[in-house]
């Protein structure tokens, strides 16, 4: 009886043993955001912010918002979940917290993608160079009306290369970066709905800052959320000021479209994009309305 009684008590042991090596685990450094790791996704969290990782995914999701991240969240046979310290650093850590360092935003360069013998994506009806300039000149009155400052990179229908947009944050002393664009799908006509770029290697604020555009627009407009991606864009990489790159809509997508063409749509978006940009100043510390630059 007595044999029989430790037999029981030590395979106890071995099954505690083994059910907790086979626990979903998460890495030290998620600790601060209190991992909530399970066999489908791994929950962080910080106030009122979640932030979802899913094994092996590219895509992750910050409160409703799809976040594409640069390297998948691994999830190996030892069932932990482990992102790359940049992923971290530059992504997670600044949507959680809602924290970057502190900056004033007062005046902004506005970019409209493309333009003169570069027409970019081409609609039914319409020339992507067209609409991004129409939406541009929206934002910028949405953006005078916050109280910022603006600057274009170009007014007109004309060919600027994507290094003097760069340049041009310099030369008008700009706090902060919008481009501009309208998307397009050769393969897929039922592409629809909008995403916001920041650089591959994103700084903090370049995360915090496309996330804000993003959930302002697909809040305002209704229209379906592609998310946050990172890529190697031009006009992000090497940008001094926190620069987001804007794709619109599908100007490929028949419905799109026709509301990308709606004067009345272009005004809504451009308010949420104003409102974007507004929050994240907020975060970054900008006292709103922001007070005049100096001329
Ligand atoms: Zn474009």
């Amino acid at each position: 009886m007595k044999k029989l009684l430790l037999c029981l008590l030590w395979t106890g042991a071995l099954l505690c043993l083994s059910g907790c090596r086979n626990a979903p685990s998460a890495a030290p450094n998620l600790a601060p955001f209190s991992p909530v790791p399970t066999e489908t996704c791994c929950l962080l969290s910080c106030g009122n912010n979640t932030f979802k990782l899913h094994p092996d995914k590219q895509y992750a999701l910050f409160n409703a918002t799809p976040v594409q991240l640069p390297a998948p969240a691994a999830y190996g046979k030892e069932k932990c979940y482990r992102v790359t310290p940049g992923t971290l650093k530059n992504i997670i850590a600044p949507l959680l917290t809602g924290k970057v360092s502190p900056r004033k935003i007062r005046r902004i360069l506005i970019d409209p993608g493309h333009g003169g013998h570069d027409s970019g994506a081409l609609g039914r009806t319409s020339r992507e160079k067209e609409l991004n300039l129409l939406l541009a000149a929206e934002i910028r009155a949405a953006l005078n009306k916050a109280g910022f400052q603006t600057v274009m990179t170009r007014e007109q229908d004309v060919f600027l290369p994507l290094r003097d947009r760069v340049k041009l944050v310099k030369k008008y002393q700009a706090d902060l970066f919008v481009s501009v664009h309208h998307n397009s799908s050769k393969i897929r006509p039922d592409a629809s709905g909008i995403e916001c770029f920041a650089y591959r290697c994103p700084r903090p604020e370049d995360t915090l800052l496309a996330a804000s555009v993003q959930q302002a627009l697909v809040r305002t407009t209704k229209c379906a959320d592609r998310g946050v991606k990172f890529a190697r864009l031009a006009v992000l990489r090497e940008n001094p000021a926190p620069a987001v790159l804007i794709e619109a809509g599908f100007i490929s997508n028949r419905t799109d479209e026709k509301f990308l063409n709606d004067p009345k749509w272009r005004e809504t978006a451009a308010r949420a994009v104003a409102e974007g940009i507004a929050a994240f100043s907020r975060l970054a510390g900008t006292e709103f309305p922001p007070e005049p630059a100096l001329p």
